[in-house]
């Protein structure tokens, strides 16, 4: 194996993420499949690749000047991404946040040197919406962007040029599926059309949480959501900037109870700790696998993102008060008072 070669500033630690063919998943579906490890970026988040390069757009196009700030309605990661990007350049950080989201990243963000303000939750139509609050707070603050990561498309760029040609690059020009969830829909929109790019026929696969829109959509062409989810930073109502034009082919809806069964697997068999994201994205992945193998297609190899580490997670998704009161079943091994 060769070694990595030094990087040349910290900002260049972004991306090139490690791929791994996953044992459990791989035998499941009965073919490879492969989880691109988002996790070891520097804000431990697949976020960490559009913050780059919304940053470095908005500089590139002249909006963004020596000292000035950053503002985001970020379910977390990105606000991670942003505060660590902006640091490194010298620029203020505002993020704004629901306040459902796990305690660990708004203490990250804290911890960062960003200014945090949480909202309730509510509905996108609703001006109080996380969103259009940082988009207001953007407008009223001299020197301040909007990152606006939902719409703006530097998003997706930063997986046609990064992610999709890594993958590409990992798997010596050979990947059968990819598939993922969508937030803002960067990484879906963006690996599908670089992969799509390299070639034709990969297959770009949806794979959508319960309480979202999109698999609807991509099945019959209606923005409808059916059920709920409490994974954090995926599931999205409307076709956003970057989802306009996205090449998905085919669409899975996977549940959090199916997500969760792959976070503990991963965990428990193969030294991964995941946020829950990863887990439904692993699913979506072992169904592309048995669709690909049930459609002849041979030894296929199907990739899917590992968006952050589970070490965000730990007073909920690892923390048995929490998973009982959101009626999930509870890890066994967090068990042990019983
Ligand atoms: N998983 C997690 C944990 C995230 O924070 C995000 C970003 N919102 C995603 C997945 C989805 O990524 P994207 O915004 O590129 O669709």
């Amino acid at each position: 194996m060769t070694a990595i070669p030094a990087r040349k500033n910290t900002l260049d630690l972004i991306g090139n993420t490690p791929l791994v063919r996953l044992e459990g998943p791989s035998a499941e579906a009965g073919c490879d499949i492969f989880g691109k490890c988002e996790f070891a970026n520097p804000g431990a988040s697949v976020k960490d690749r559009a913050a780059l390069y919304i940053i470095r757009d908005a500089e590139a196009r002249g909006e963004l000047e020596p000292g000035g700030c950053v503002v985001e309605g970020t379910a977390g990661n990105t606000g991670i991404g942003i505060a660590l990007v902006a640091n490194a350049l010298g620029y203020r950080t505002i993020i704004v946040m629901p306040d459902n989201q796990s305690h660990e990243k708004m203490d990250t963000i804290r911890a960062l040197g960003a200014e945090l303000m949480t909202v309730p939750p509510t509905k996108y139509s609703d001006s109080n919406h996380f969103q259009h609050v940082s988009r207001r707070i953007a407008d009223e603050t001299d020197g301040a962007i909007w990152a606006g990561q939902f719409d703006n498309t530097a998003n997706r760029k930063a997986h046609i040029e990064g992610t999709a040609k890594e993958l590409w690059e990992q798997l010596d020009g050979r990947v059968d599926g990819f598939t993922c969830a969508a937030g803002t829909g960067g990484t879906i929109a963006g690996v599908g059309m670089g992969l799509k790019e390299f070639d034709e026929d990969v297959v770009i696969a949806l794979t959508d949480p319960h309480g979202a829109a999109l698999y609807n959509f991509y099945a019959n062409g209606e923005l409808a959501a059916e059920g709920s989810s409490v994974a954090e930073g995926i599931g999205q109502g409307r076709i956003t900037g970057n989802l306009e034009g996205a090449p998905i082919d085919t669409q899975f809806r996977i549940s959090d109870e199916e997500g969760l069964a792959w976070v503990a697997r991963l965990l428990r068999e193969e030294g991964l700790c995941l946020g829950l994201s990863s887990g439904i994205n692993v699913a979506g992945a072992v169904a592309l696998g048995k669709h690909l193998v049930e459609q002849g297609r041979r030894k296929p190899r199907v990739v899917t993102v590992l968006c952050d580490t589970g070490f965000r997670y730990l007073s909920t998704l690892y923390n048995r008060e929490w998973l009982e009161s959101k009626d999930l079943p509870v890890f066994d091994w967090l068990r042990q008072d019983d």
